[in-house]
């Protein structure tokens, strides 16, 4: 899977990465072929669209780092946003419930639901020492029962002795009552499939989960089917609600659209990936190890990680010393307000200090919000250099100009230029104390 895709990536990016400078025509020409290879590889077409769209808006404003060409930043736009369509965190089945945890397995006939639900079986009984009861609510097929009957005896995994004629509700009501019973952890509902989506297997899967009350459904997909697989997922999720999804068969090769779609498409993430028939064939999907592979380009990748990190610093420990000396003008300011957007505003920086979820409340109360920092760092651009370095030159008629220029008021620039004097404050108590932030404190 992906070779197709990998091959001509590589030929895209490997073309602009030697280059030592990049216009926009070179950017823009290099988009359309990166979005004539995803559709290729058959990604959902607004998948597509809004990923390039947001690759060239990164890529127009992207700050050119010191000892990174032009082309190798936009090879990690490219693979971060590959990253961010694939789903950023693996996520994996959760089995964060009371015992026994149900999970249901749902699909049509032969995307491998069978198969994967005794793959996930003995995955959970060796890695993590669970306990778990399988078993199939197929009474349709009427191999079916026997078949993960089967699949139990060959990994030695417990399936629930089958009782010819039960209505699959009253299965999935004696599996989960079984599983408490007998001490299970986990018990595993592999439903009905059907060669189609029909309205009687949605109202079966609907009935069933009502009597299970599943704690995870995974609906499970062949890769293969491209397409059809995420409009398959999109159609359980509105009609039963899936809490994940399997992509089976990857090991084919197929040209790995519904992969990259899927996330984007359904918002539900892809927690497991089957790679071949054999029991142990199933694996974890980490979004980052699969846009590495999909790229290729891991050096180039950690190159600009490493180069965007040594900018920071230098950025931090030039702040410091102007901060020692007691000055902080505007400009820098609007640095610090736009590094707080891109740690992902005050969520973002919130969520990176523990504990700090009453700090955020007490901000908010104090009027300072994401949308605020976007506001004042418009009012920020609108003055000219030589009233961003000295700001005691802000009278009436340059703040009337100001406000203009940054849809804002007066009242809106007295208030930024207020809680600037504040930091500069903080800051030049602090100078020579070698103290470092108060950011936040000066803020309030
Ligand atoms: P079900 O009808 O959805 O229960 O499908 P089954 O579990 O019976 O699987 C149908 C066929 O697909 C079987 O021959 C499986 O061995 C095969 N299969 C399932 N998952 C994978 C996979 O990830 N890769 C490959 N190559 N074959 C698979």
């Amino acid at each position: 899977m992906f070779e197709n895709l990998q091959e001509r990536l590589g030929a895209i990016l490997n073309g602009l990465t030697g280059r030592g400078a990049l216009s926009e025509a070179d950017v823009s020409a290099a988009l359309r072929e990166v979005r004539r290879a995803l559709i290729e590889a058959d990604v959902a077409l607004d998948v597509v669209r809004s990923f390039t769209d947001r690759v060239r808006e990164k890529a127009v404003g992207a700050t050119v780092l010191k000892s990174v060409k032009p082309g190798q930043m936009v090879v990690k736009i490219v693979h971060d946003e590959l990253v961010e369509m694939l789903g950023s965190e693996g996520e994996t089945i959760s089995l964060n419930a009371p015992a026994p945890v149900v999970i249901m397995m749902v699909g049509l006939q032969g995307s491998g639901k069978t198969t994967t639900t005794a793959k996930i079986a003995k995955r959970l009984t060796d890695r993590q020492g669970k306990k778990v009861l399988m078993a199939s609510l197929d009474t349709r097929r009427p191999a079916a029962q026997e078949q993960l009957k089967q699949l139990g005896e060959q990994t030695g995994i417990a399936t629930l002795p089958i009782i010819p004629e039960q209505l699959p509700t009253d299965i999935a009501r004696r599996a989960v009552q079984a599983a408490k019973l007998g001490g299970y952890d986990v018990v595993i509902l592999d439903t009905a499939g059907r060669t189609h989506i029909d309205e009687p297997l949605m109202v079966e899967m609907a009935d069933i989960k009502k009597v299970s009350s599943p704690h995870e459904i995974l609906l499970v997909a062949d890769s293969l089917t491209g397409q059809d697989a995420v409009n398959l997922a999109r159609n359980f999720d509105d009609r039963v609600g899936i809490t994940g999804i399997v992509l089976t068969r990857m090991d084919g090769d197929g040209r790995g659209g519904a992969a990259l779609s899927m996330r984007a498409v359904t918002g539900k993430p892809i927690k497991l990936i089957g790679t071949g028939e054999k029991m142990d064939a199933l694996e974890e999907f980490h979004p980052r190890r699969v846009a590495d592979r999909i790229l290729g380009m891991g050096d180039i990748v950690s190159l600009v990680e490493k180069a965007a990190a040594t900018l920071d610093q230098e950025k931090a420990a030039a702040m410091a010393k102007k901060m020692q000396e007691g000055k902080f003008d505007l400009n820098d300011l609007a640095e610090q307000l736009r590094q707080m957007q891109r740690m992902g505003g005050l969520g973002g920086i919130m969520g990176l200090m523990p504990g700090m979820g009453k700090m955020k409340d007490q901000l908010a109360a104090a009027g300072l919000n994401d949308k605020i920092i976007a506001r004042q760092i418009a009012i920020i651009q609108s003055m000219t250099p030589e009233e961003r370095a000295n700001p005691d030159i802000l009278k009436h008629s340059r703040k009337q100009r100001i406000a203009r220029g940054s849809g804002t008021d007066a009242a809106q620039i007295n208030k930024l230029l207020k809680m600037h004097r504040g930091m500069a404050d903080v800051m030049k108590a602090m100078g020579g104390k070698g103290k470092k932030g108060g950011m936040i404190r000066g803020l309030v």
